[in-house]
């Protein structure tokens, strides 16, 4: 095709059999994530998993979640994983919740269900505002955005999280919802979740913990016995959790939880409509049709593992992470604030040093995101990193000795740096 050319849909249809090649063709071009070279986009515990999703997923292709009087097996499926999802969150009997398409739409919904309870309380007249640190992930942002309320980010803690004092110095009559990550994607560290809600308590603010991406990956590596802030229902005082089932839960992507400690909560993410002419809507979803395949799939997969299986893949993943950090550290570089579970930003103060070395790293095939505070690299690591770890390293080190990359400590070559993509795209 000619670069501006608009692509047409063939007359006569064209056999499966060619389409098949094409899209391997394209496909080609991708990143090799199966090879350990992406981490960020992608979550994956090894091949059995990947086929049981899959094949649940087929099952439930066409079977649509927002059908609950036809499909009452996916209703079934649903509330069995959010049952799952409660347990390991630590959740009072009185916990409830939802499944949603993703971490952006649970993360909505919490939102939407906070600003209702304000303006129940309070009225329409003032605008709702989320606090929140600057390391919390742009969905609430995008959420206050799309919803008429005001996100007001706070600086961070010299431990690279959210810091209750300055929390507090921001809390007033206006503030809707208090935000606590566990962990939050660019540093990969919990926020103090107990110092937060302890606030929300006395001030009666509602309390979300965004823990899309530890939710179904930090209660393993505790069970594992790693000593981890608390940072779920076990916390007095936290009123929502969003997890996502398409991260750490190895689920089919179009799979998130959002949980609420009590049902008088869970019932401000409520919509209906009857003023048309096909009788009552009702949803608690932002979306209206829902993919039953995400659904079943993330059953299976959580049926398939089982806590022994999610266990083995977190250990899997620490570890890799450790080693990484070591390697890392014994080249000089720093590892940003201390995580404890998939993610680590490494790096250094000097951003055209970690630019050298991040453009020599993707000339080597591996996609770079970048940490703008501090100057880093970030990694979301899954199972097939403890396999790319030893090349990972080495493409470090044969970074930091090509021309202009002296060494993170050592003086700067300007002339060798800096001339692939350097921007901090996500
Ligand atoms: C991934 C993520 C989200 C958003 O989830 P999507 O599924 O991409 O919409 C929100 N918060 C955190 C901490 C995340 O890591």
């Amino acid at each position: 095709m000619e670069p501006g050319e608009r692509y047409q849909m063939p007359v006569s249809g064209t056999p499966w059999e060619v389409l098949e090649k094409e899209l391997n063709c394209l496909k080609s071009n991708d990143i090799d994530w199966k090879h350990g070279k992406a981490a960020v986009f992608v979550h994956y515990a090894g091949e059995q998993a990947l086929a049981i999703a899959k094949q649940a997923y087929t099952m439930y292709f066409s079977e649509n979640g927002l059908g609950k009087r036809a499909f009452p097996s996916l209703e079934k499926l649903e509330r069995d994983v959010i049952d799952m999802g409660l347990g390991l969150l630590n959740a009072p009997a009185s916990a409830t919740g939802f499944m949603t398409t993703g971490g952006t739409e649970s993360i909505f919904m919490a939102v939407k269900a906070a600003r209702d309870r304000f303006q129940t309380r309070h009225g329409q007249s003032r605008t709702p505002e989320i606090l929140l640190a600057r390391s919390a992930h742009p969905a609430f942002d995008k959420a206050a955005h799309f919803m008429g309320l005001k996100a007001i980010r706070t600086p961070l803690s010299s431990e690279f999280c959210a810091d209750p004092a300055v929390f507090e110095r921001y809390i007033n009559h206006n503030t809707a919802m208090i935000v606590g990550s566990a962990p939050a994607y660019p540093h990969g560290v919990i926020d103090p979740i107990d110092q937060l809600a302890t606030l929300s308590e006395q001030h009666n603010i509602w309390m979300h913990v965004d823990a899309c991406v530890g939710g179904y990956f930090a209660p393993f590596v505790r069970m594992l016995g790693v000593d981890l802030t608390p940072f779920d229902f076990s916390v007095s005082g936290v009123s929502s959790i969003s997890a996502d089932l398409h991260k750490y839960g190895y689920a089919a992507k179009g799979a998130s939880t959002l949980f609420f400690a009590d049902p008088t909560l869970a019932r401000h993410a409520d919509y209906f409509f009857d003023s048309w002419p096909r009788g009552t809507y009702h949803t608690q979803t932002l979306v209206g049709t829902r993919p039953g395949g995400a659904i079943a799939a993330a059953w299976a997969v959580m049926n398939f593992l089982g806590i022994d299986g999610y266990k083995k893949v977190a250990q899997q993943i620490t570890t890799c992470r450790q080693s990484l950090q070591d390697g890392l550290r014994d080249m000089g570089f720093n590892i940003w604030g201390d995580p404890k579970l998939s993610i680590l930003a490494w790096g250094n103060d000097d951003q055209s040093k970690v630019h050298s070395v991040g453009n020599s790293l993707a000339a080597n095939g591996w996609l770079v995101g970048y940490l703008t505070e501090p100057p880093g690299i970030h990694l979301m690591l899954n199972a097939t990193h403890p396999d790319s770890l030893h090349d990972y390293l080495r493409d470090v080190r044969t970074a930091l000795r090509s021309k202009g990359t002296s060494g993170p400590s050592g003086t700067t070559n300007e002339a060798g740096l800096s001339r692939g993509k350097t921007d901090a795209t996500y």
